[in-house]
């Protein structure tokens, strides 16, 4: 049960004054940890400004900057009101000791003007100063007021992160009343620790941060700053400690066959594995071998060849009798994988299943019995496979395809529906050491670190999309030499409609241009249409295939020797790179053509060029996370870590050290969280979400 004492913090907004309904959507879109859900004031709280606007900087007319926000006290000239219909904004100047400026306002309202400004009186005006021909001049201030209200203007205003439709003072008036909301909790940091880094307790640096004094106090590092991170990753060390904990508590199964099973997969191969390929077979089956539950990452660079290992490994599994599955973040990788998987699994007398979310109910039902009579050994699914109506037989490894789409908890739900079930989780993602441990604690690390032989490399050019036509003519010669193209447009959700729109207009111009037929795949169609299309495209059917970045994980099309990445100025790096991945699989020479629309920003200019220079996933993962800081490495919107809201990589990975010892110190002395400390944590856990961990203490 969660302590009464939380119960302000995780009421919903709209309880907040003046959070309607419509407030509580805009800001539950914004800052809610559950999406489906609405967002409650702590969710809200733990929204920090980015940066502070100081109205107490009072420099004189003459002596602003441009772009400086100031507050400044002048005596109001004349208003110059513009002609009737005419665009053009009215003006009213004001003057100082120290010289002029022009307040500029576009669709005025002429009475409020008049009454605000009254020509003579002396006025309190904030905002930001542009220099224009040399003319200071403000458009729109943020405040006007009287001398005798200049009490009124905030002397310091935090700024927030927004988003469509939220005012920045709506939002300011829905923390202030939040702020009021927090209770006092009793300390979960340890008091030396605390004492140490002279950290304030929570509320007070809540406080801290949303009511600023200074630059300082938003600033990564201050004490008040540092505080909230380091009890967020607690929360996150605590919670993955006790999910360790509970694992070794439930223990392992050793499963060591002969092998038998795993060989036969292996030698029905077309090819021969890699060296890396091969040890991380062997770093698999030791842990197998282990009466301790395996828990593993398996980094390999797009194309290393990352599926053969996971199917070597789970016919060691099914071996012994057990039963697999495995994990893809799409219905189109479960299917590829389910088709890719068929005839080897065929050949070694593995039965396979497929489940998806988009099965008729009548599959559904024969598959979930075949399951739970053992008829299937392997399944293959998307997260599908999680719900609790599903279980198993005696489900013995659970392989996650590219992680990052995957949350922890829903790794444990998997994990949780066999006896010592395994887990391996794969990605093509150089994850960062210290990012390893935000997501999974102590996790063990098998690297493919050699491509399959034969590989060729990947030219990559770019182009403007001025040069679209002679882009379409090359594409065109190529087809006609027997090569397969993807042409990939992007999907970004806030104008869905217009880039869906824009890759139908795509499929149209090049079926006409080419004058042949040319498969299309987006989000939006059903699994069957979106499954006809790769079809197609993979049989040779068709030889185009244009798609918004469904494709972008995983999908295998070896004879692909083409990708066009349309608009690649608004893909991140991680993004690109596991875009190009899709070609080059096979031993053509293959190419890859980054259509930008100019003219390209500084950051966007420097992620083409290093997509130019190199093929290499790790240094383009370095390069990423110098461009875009640690956590959009893992493909999450926000800054900061993936799943974390305060702390961020660069700025606390001392900390997440720091938190890592201090939870395992605090369960090996209180490993059922019973003492004043261990119930003061329990309000942590569900303060930052992390509460599911609570479920696995021994009750009591
Ligand atoms: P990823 O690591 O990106 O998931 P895949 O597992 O999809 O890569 O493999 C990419 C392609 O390489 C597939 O067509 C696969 O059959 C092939 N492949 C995998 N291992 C080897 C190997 N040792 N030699 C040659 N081709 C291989
Ligand atoms: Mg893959």
């Amino acid at each position: 049960m969660r302590p009464t004492v939380l119960d302000p913090l995780f009421a919903p907004v709209s309880t907040l004054p003046g959070v309607g309904p419509k407030i509580a959507k805009i800001l539950s879109g914004l800052v809610a940890s559950h999406p489906e859900r609405e967002a409650s004031v702590a969710d809200l709280l733990f929204h920090l400004p980015h940066s502070l606007i100081d109205r107490r900087h009072k420099p004189g007319i003459a002596y602003s900057e441009n772009g400086d926000i100031v507050t400044l006290d002048i005596t109001v000239g004349n208003h110059q009101a513009a002609p009737r219909n005419s665009k053009a904004p009215y003006k009213i100047t004001g003057y100082d000791d120290t010289g002029e400026i022009t307040f500029v306002f576009f669709h005025p309202r002429r009475d409020w003007l008049e009454k605000m400004f009254p020509v003579g009186a002396r006025r309190i005006v904030s905002g930001k100063v542009e220099w224009f021909n040399e003319r200071p001049q403000m458009v729109h201030p943020d405040y006007v007021v009287p001398p005798e209200e200049a009490d009124s203007l905030p002397t310091i205003e935090p700024i927030y992160p927004l988003t469509a439709g939220l005012a920045s003072k709506t939002l300011q008036k829905a923390l202030t009343a939040a702020l009021a909301k927090v209770p006092t909790l009793p300390e979960w940091l340890d008091a030396a620790h605390q004492r140490q880094n002279h950290w304030p307790d929570f509320a007070e640096s809540l406080q801290t941060l949303h009511r600023p004094q200074e630059k300082q106090d938003l600033n990564p590092e201050a004490p008040a700053y540092q505080r909230l991170a380091y009890d967020e990753l607690l929360a996150s060390q605590l919670a993955l400690a006790l999910v360790r904990a509970k694992m070794r508590q439930l223990g392992g199964i050793s499963r060591a066959p002969e092998g038998l099973l795993q060989r036969t997969v292996i030698e029905a191969l077309p090819f021969k594995l890699t060296e890396s390929q091969s040890r991380s077979i062997g770093e698999i089956n030791e842990d197998l071998a282990k009466p301790l539950r395996m828990l593993r990452l398996l980094q390999g660079d797009v194309g290393s060849g990352k599926t053969v290992v996971a199917l070597a490994s789970l016919a060691q599994v099914i071996e012994t009798g057990a039963q697999g599955a495995l994990m893809a973040p799409t219905e189109i990788l479960a299917r590829q994988h389910f088709a890719s998987m068929s005839s080897l699994c065929e050949k070694a007398g593995i039965r396979l299943a497929l489940m998806t979310g988009k099965d008729s109910a009548k599959l559904r039902r024969e598959t979930q019995e075949k399951l739970l009579a053992g008829e299937i050994d392997l399944v293959v699914g998307t997260h599908a496979l999680f719900q609790g109506s599903v279980e198993f037989r005696d489900l013995g490894l659970v392989v996650v395809d590219e992680q990052h789409r995957f949350g922890v908890h829903q790794r444990l739900a998997l994990s949780s529906k066999g006896r010592g079930v395994d887990v391996l989780v794969m990605t093509a993602t150089p994850i960062p050491r210290t990012l390893v441990l935000t997501s999974f604690g102590d996790m063990e690390v098998s690297r493919l670190t050699d491509k399959p032989a034969g590989r060729k490399p990947i030219t990559t050019v770019s182009a403007s999309l001025d040069r679209l036509e002679e882009i379409i003519g090359r594409v065109g010669n190529a087809i006609h030499s027997g090569q397969k193209v993807y042409w990939i447009c992007p999907l970004v959700e806030e104008s869905e409609k217009i880039d869906l729109a824009a890759v139908e207009d795509r499929h149209r111009v090049l079926e006409h241009a080419l004058g042949q037929p040319v498969s299309l795949v987006h989000g939006r169609m059903t699994a069957d249409e979106k499954d006809a299309g790769m079809q197609a495209f993979k049989s040779g059917a068709t030889r185009v295939l244009v798609a918004t970045t469904v494709i972008e994980v995983g999908v295998d099309v070896p004879d692909a020797t083409i990708i066009v990445i349309e608009h690649a100025e608004r893909f991140g790096l991680a993004q690109l790179h596991q875009l190009r991945g899709r070609v080059g699989r096979g031993d053509k020479p293959s190419t890859c053509v980054l259509l930008f629309k100019g003219p390209l920003g500084e950051t966007a200019s420097a992620r083409l060029n290093i997509m130019r220079q190199t093929n290499d996933g790790f240094l383009i993962a370095e390069e990423d996370l110098k461009l875009r800081g640690g956590g959009e490495i893992l493909g999450t919107r926000q800054s900061g870590m993936p799943g974390f809201r305060i702390a961020n990589a660069e700025a606390h990975a001392d900390l997440m050290e720091a938190a890592r010892d201090d939870a395992r110190l605090i369960l090996e002395k209180d490993p059922d969280l019973r003492t004043e400390r261990g119930s003061a944590l329990r309000c942590l856990l569900y303060l930052f979400g992390r509460d599911e961990a609570i479920g696995l203490l021994r009750a009591g």
